[in-house]
């Protein structure tokens, strides 16, 4: 199974990523956590991703997709995936269905996470990630039992260096611009489905397992109709 989840930064698509990565037993592929940890290698590809990662901007298209052609030739990509994050331009969506071509494999479903602004606004100011074990809190929905501390390994948790007021604006000005017309591009292939993402994550949870089934794979899922309601937390 290949997903693909567009959505603002902001709106829910990695922790619903992760989530469904556990559910559906395939990995969860974010281009922006792969960049984060060339970043902190500081690794050469890492040094030239952070110019433009901490203005907000777009890592170029070939270095994206050079990402992505790694990872998903990798064993555990041999059942299927979850893009979060990427493709965020048009350039990356051709090249993808190029490699699917290649492989002559076929995209399955893109999912697209509408929200309103005031509450991406929220979840982009209130967020916070610990600097240990990476996992994602927010002081509005989500809050730590202590202060700054990590509930799971105690790590300190830090806001994302582009969650900063101007990168995030620019960032939303990015999403307009840039990948706004891979919804076109999807619906014109009739592949993409909406989803809202305004709500409780465990609920939104659940209303994706039930698309996904619904679009996908009406027999295939891990036990069909029995997807406990699971908490945010894991
Ligand atoms: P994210 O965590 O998905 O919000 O990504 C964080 C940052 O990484 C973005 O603001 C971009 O600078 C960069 N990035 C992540 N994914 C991509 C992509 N598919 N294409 C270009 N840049 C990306």
């Amino acid at each position: 199974m290949k997903l693909i989840l567009i959505g603002p930064p902001g709106s829910g698509k990695g922790t619903q990523a992760r989530l469904l990565s556990k559910k559906l037993k395939i990995p969860h592929i974010s281009t922006g956590d792969i960049l984060r940890e060339v970043v902190k290698n500081k690794t050469q590809l890492g040094q030239e991703a952070q110019a433009y990662m901490e203005k907000g901007e777009l890592v170029p298209d070939n270095v994206i997709i050079e990402i992505i052609k790694e990872r998903v030739s990798r064993p555990d990509c041999e059942k299927g995936y979850i893009f979060d994050g990427f493709p965020r331009t048009l350039t990356q969506a051709q090249m993808l269905d190029k490699i699917f071509k290649e492989k002559n494999k076929e995209l399955d479903l893109v999912i697209q996470f509408k929200i309103s602004d005031e509450s991406l606004t929220k979840r982009l100011s209130g967020r916070l990630i610990c600097s240990k074990c990476g996992a994602d809190y927010n002081l509005y929905f989500k809050p730590p039992r202590v202060g700054d501390i990590c509930d799971r390994c105690g790590g300190k948790l830090l806001p994302r260096q582009d969650d900063k007021k101007n990168v995030v604006i620019n960032r939303l000005k990015v999403f307009k611009n840039q990948t706004k017309p891979l919804v076109n591009y999807y619906q014109k292939q009739a592949k993409i489905k909406d989803i809202d993402a305004d709500k409780k994550s465990e609920n939104l949870n659940q209303e994706l397992l039930q698309l996904i089934d619904a679009e996908v794979n009406p027999n295939g899922l891990p036990e069909k109709q029995s997807f406990p309601a699971e908490s945010a937390e894991e």
